[in-house]
Order: C-alpha cells, then sequence, then structure tokens
C-alpha cells in the first residue's frame, strides 16, 4: 500500500486530465490487461485491478476532488479517505465493456461476472467527536457488525469433515443457459442457476454454526485513527473492513463518515477558527489587554485604545492544523462592544459628566456623518 502508484500516473494523464481522456485511457489499458486477454498472466491482472481502482476514483468527480486533495492516504487501512460515499459502481466500466465486447457478447459477460468473485459490502458509520477532538485528532475504538466467515466451517457452509457435492442442474457452473426469442431472432442467454443460486455445489451436511450459509454476524471492534484537521461531513475509509466478498472477491471497505460537535466558544472556517468575544464599552475606549480563548488555552492579547465594535483581530497559528503536512489555520477574534444596560444613578450621572465634556472631537464617524448631513440637506 505504502508504494501505491498516482492514480494520474496508472492512467498516464495529466492530473487537469478531462472525463474524456480519463475514459479514452482507462479504456485503452482495461482492453491491453483484461484477464480474458491475458489468461493466467498475473502481471496483466494486476495492472487491469490498479487501472480499475484508479478509474473508480477519477471517473466520479466527487472522489476524484476527494483525491485530488487528500492523496492515497485514504486507501492505507486506517488512512483518511474522504467522502467516499457510494459503493462501488460497475456502471461506468460496465459501459465501457459493452463498447469494445460487443452488446450480445455483453450478456454473457454480466452474467458470468455474476458467478464469479464479488466484493463484500460496503458499511457506513457516522461518528461524532468533539471540535477538539476533529482540531488535533483522536484515537476511538467503534463496535460494528458484520458479516463474517464462519470460523467452524471456513465459509464453505458445509460441517467440517462432511463435503459438498456438485450441483447437478447447472454441472458446477452455476450458470445455466436458456434461449430467449425476440423479435430480432432467438438468443443464448446465460443466467444464475436457482438450484444452487450460482454457487456451482450443494451443501448435504451444512455447517451447525452458521446453518450452511458459510458466514454469520458478529460485533468487531475497529480502532479509528481520525487525523488532526478533520472536518464535519468528511469520511475515513477502511479499506477491506466492510463484509466479505464472495468466491474468493475482496472484502468490502468501511466508511466512518465525522460529525463533528459545534463548540460552545468557537466557529470553524475551513483551517480557521472564529471566536466573537463581547468587550466593555470601557475596555473598547481605553483599550485593554484581553485574556482569549484559543484551541490551545488562554492567549493574553492587548486591543488598542479606541477600538471599534466589530474589529477582528489575527491569532496567527491558533487555529485548526492543516489535514495533509505541517501548519495551522489562524484563530479570528470578533469583538463587540456590549452597550451597558441597568445603570444606576451614579453611574448614570457620571456618563452624563462624561457627554458634556466630549465633543463631536472623540466621536469622527458621527462628527463626519453630520457634516455630510448638512452638505447634503443645507441643515
Ligand atoms: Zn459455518
Ligand atoms: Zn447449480
Amino acid at each position: 500500500m505504502a508504494n501505491k502508484r498516482d492514480y494520474y500516473e496508472v492512467l498516464g494523464v495529466e492530473r487537469g486530465a478531462s472525463d474524456a481522456d480519463i475514459k479514452k485511457a482507462y479504456r485503452k489499458l482495461a482492453k491491453q490487461y483484461h484477464p480474458d486477454m491475458n489468461p493466467g498472466d498475473k502481471a496483466a491482472e494486476a495492472k487491469f485491478k490498479e487501472a480499475n481502482e484508479a478509474y473508480e476514483i477519477l471517473s466520479d468527480s466527487q472522489k476524484r476532488a476527494q483525491y485530488d486533495q487528500f492523496g492515497h492516504a485514504g486507501t492505507d487501512p486506517n488512512g483518511f479517505g474522504g467522502g467516499f460515499s457510494s459503493d462501488f459502481d460497475f456502471g461506468g466500466i460496465g459501459d465501457i465493456f459493452e463498447s469494445f465486447f460487443g452488446g450480445a457478447g455483453f450478456g454473457g459477460r454480466s452474467a458470468r461476472s455474476k458467478g464469479g468473485p464479488q466484493k463484500g459490502a460496503d458499511l457506513k458509520y457516522a461518528m461524532e467527536i468533539a471540535f477538539e477532538e476533529a482540531a488535533f485528532g483522536v484515537e476511538r475504538e467503534i463496535s460494528i457488525n458484520r458479516m463474517e466467515n464462519c470460523g467452524t466451517c471456513s465459509g464453505s457452509g458445509s460441517k467440517p469433515g462432511s463435503t459438498s457435492s456438485t450441483c447437478k442442474h447447472c454441472n458446477g457452473t452455476g450458470q445455466v443457459q436458456y434461449k430467449q426469442s425476440t423479435p430480432f431472432g432467438q438468443f443464448v442467454n446465460v443466467k444464475t442457476c436457482d438450484v444452487c443460486h450460482g454457487e456451482g455445489k450443494i451443501i448435504t451436511d451444512p455447517c451447525p454454526k452458521c446453518n450452511g450459509k458459510g458466514r454469520i454476524r458478529k460485533s468487531v471492534k475497529i480502532k479509528i485513527n481520525v487525523p488532526a484537521g478533520i472536518d464535519d461531513g468528511q469520511t475515513i475509509s477502511l479499506r477491506g473492513e466492510g463484509e466479505p466478498g464472495t468466491k474468493g472477491g475482496p472484502s468490502g471497505d468501511l466508511f466512518i463518515t465525522m460529525r463533528v460537535k459545534p463548540h460552545a466558544l468557537f466557529q470553524r472556517q475551513g483551517n480557521d477558527v472564529v471566536c466573537e468575544m463581547p468587550i466593555t464599552f470601557v475596555q473598547a475606549v481605553l483599550g485593554c489587554e484581553l485574556e482569549v480563548p484559543t484551541l490551545d488555552g488562554k492567549v493574553k492579547y492587548s486591543i488598542p485604545e479606541g477600538t471599534q465594535t466589530g474589529s477582528v483581530f489575527r491569532l496567527k497559528t491558533k487555529g485548526i492544523p492543516f489535514l495533509r503536512g505541517n501548519g495551522r489555520g489562524d484563530q479570528y477574534v470578533k469583538v463587540n462592544v456590549e452597550v451597558p444596560k441597568k445603570l444606576n444613578e451614579k453611574q448614570k450621572s457620571l456618563l452624563k459628566e462624561f457627554a458634556e465634556l466630549s465633543g463631536d472631537d472623540c466621536h469622527e464617524q458621527r462628527k463626519s456623518f453630520f457634516d455630510k448631513m448638512k452638505n447634503a440637506l443645507g441643515m
């Protein structure tokens, strides 16, 4: 996994390649390395899988954007994937096969692929974490319920010591042919054998643990490393932690979507943290040293004399760590002047005294407004 090639490199296209170029490049590789064209060639099979995987991501605008942003981290176990919410979609790839295997052959192929290895189901999970946990990362253990291969029969479904017999209906192929008449003529089609349900064998003595199903539902604990900097709605993908595949197909994936709880003081904007802080009228007038809450604890910040309400100050690198790479966002502190209420007589009289002493010179905005008003209205 560590040496995984870049998906663009796999397909041999530029990072900014158009969808059409990506499709074209994939089609060429898929044709070149398709197992039907290279029977028994393991290297070709690996290339084919690699190209499929690259195309799966790059042909989907959402997945592609996630990949551009987060790279391969998501394909490592416990790595960060981001937003891969849809299940593996053979539809797009099917299109392409149809166009070079020809429509008639495709029907057969489609049925054949049903009988062959199939990827297990993907699982989805939502996980709630605190604002700080999203900022700095957290390790969590979750319990999920998933199907697993039965340990007693190793997934065969047959009682240990007994064997299954070949399905006589389909001779063990899992498929039967049937003729179909259409206005265009008669076609031979293939469908899954309904006696053995495509398994090709009949279990005569079922495993008592799983009742012959070969798999059982289990609760498993999985450790999740939530990376620092993850945001609400982003998804961690754990390859192969979904349900097991059938007939040797790969396991599905586990997708964990983050729900970040709101913070009492902070709001997140990208990697920046925004905090609104009330200050008193006197603090605003005279300036003061504020104790500002940050993700790292309280810090001191001096605001100057005559700070206006709504002023925003920046605390560098006090924001959220970047998901990839080093560094952090900033924190922005917006100060709002709170007009005092419920004053007693003494307080009121002091303010009246203050008002008498303070003319227009210490209220620039007000002075400028009244000057403009005089000019505009002549009054
Ligand atoms: Zn079993
Ligand atoms: Zn059968």
